[in-house]
């Protein structure tokens, strides 16, 4: 099937790239199926690791995608032209109805900027958040895709104020939660602790880290000052730290490996990093996602960054910032955990996002 064939006039066409975006897309997709919607799945392959890509499609039941551009790393510029490219290939001469894209990748803004200049409509799963800080590629990334979409589908309340103060207020926001919840809930059976802290071999309390930010892991500077704040934890409670590609050569150039209470490890699949972080005494992060799913799981998160683009999780749920000086007392001192969810994070918002994109289709 040659690239151009692979996309109909009509469908509905989603655009994966990263590990992200996954969780994000698969209830949207699950619930468009079932609506009957003709849709296309297509996988710009910006992750393409078995742990970062490939094992989430079987865990998450996501479909095959119809089409893998196999872009790979690059930097920004190589690897945002070359979605670009691929993605207009596909479409070729078909009029899909719409592109979705998801969160504030490179796969996101690059989708929604050719969708925009063929004159297809876009709609944005997880419009409207920031972080205030234009240094974070995801913030660009943020901005831009949601001016170039029609539809922008919002997590939380305070995004909406965030899209009118660009302007934006006039254009269609429906608050419908967060589908990355709907995945969390709905595997919420499978998330086993015991049986991840078995197959790791550990004993007694843990904490979870994950860090991949380009400010954290890029300078080898600041990755030293986090890795020793990070051995420093450590001695108290021992550190399991799946390593993200992104942070894995300053981070270990930084002496990650010298501690023997920081158990570096592999990224784990969707359901054994739930699991463990369900686990887990606490977890210190710069994650986007991981700040949401420890809310609902009701696990202290420190985020390591000096802003946050999810303040809900902040002020409904466990979420604290922390700089890399104050992490050591800042664990010291964990409040206790909020009994608070954030609104509609219900395990439906996949649902009531379907409903919106085809409710705004019959309009157009
Ligand atoms: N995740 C995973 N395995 C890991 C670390 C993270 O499955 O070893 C999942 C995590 O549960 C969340 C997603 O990856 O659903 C978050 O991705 P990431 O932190 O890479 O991106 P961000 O959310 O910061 O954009």
């Amino acid at each position: 099937m040659t690239q151009q064939s692979v996309i109909q006039s009509g469908d509905v066409v989603h655009i994966t790239g990263a590990r992200p975006n996954f969780p994000k897309a698969a209830p949207v997709i699950a619930a468009l199926a079932a609506a009957g919607v003709a849709q296309k799945l297509i996988h710009t392959g910006q992750h393409y690791d078995e742990a970062l890509s490939e094992s989430f499609f079987q865990i998450l039941d996501l479909p095959k995608p119809d089409l893998n551009l196999g872009v790979g790393s690059g930097s920004h510029a190589t690897q945002t032209a070359a979605i670009m490219v691929g993605i207009e290939s596909a479409i070729g001469n078909s009029k899909p109805a719409m592109i979705v894209v998801y969160g504030d990748v490179n796969s996101t803004v690059a989708a929604a900027l050719v969708a925009a200049k063929l004159g297809i409509l876009v709609a944005h799963v997880e419009a409207g958040l920031r972080s205030f800080d234009l240094t974070m590629p995801e913030e660009i990334n943020r901005k831009l895709t949601d001016q170039l979409s029609d539809l922008l589908l919002i997590t939380s309340p305070e995004a909406k104020d965030n899209l009118e103060r660009e302007g934006l207020g006039d254009r269609e926001i429906f608050f419908v939660g967060n589908s990355m919840i709907d995945t969390l809930l709905a595997h919420l059976h499978e998330f086993d602790e015991k049986k991840i802290a078995s197959k790791l071999n550990l004993d007694g309390d843990y904490a979870v880290a994950t860090l991949h930010r380009p400010a954290n892991v890029d300078e080898l500077e600041t990755a030293k000052d986090i890795v020793s704040a990070l051995g420093q934890v450590s001695e108290q409670t021992q550190i399991i730290l799946p390593l993200h590609p992104r942070g894995k050569e300053s981070l270990m150039q930084a002496g990650l490996a010298k501690f023997d209470q920081i158990k570096v490890i592999e990224p784990l699949n969707y359901i054994d990093f739930i699991s463990l972080v369900k686990g887990a005494k606490f977890v210190i992060t710069d994650s986007g996602g991981v700040q949401e799913e420890t809310t609902i799981l009701k696990v202290p998160c420190l985020t390591l960054r000096p802003n946050t683009e999810r303040p809900i999780t902040i002020t409904h749920g466990t979420n604290q910032l922390v700089t890399v000086s104050d992490l050591v007392k800042r664990v010291a001192n964990l409040s206790p955990v909020k009994d608070v969810v954030p609104p509609l994070w219900d395990g439906t918002a996949g649902e009531r996002i379907a409903a919106a994109i085809i409710e705004f289709l019959g309009r157009k």
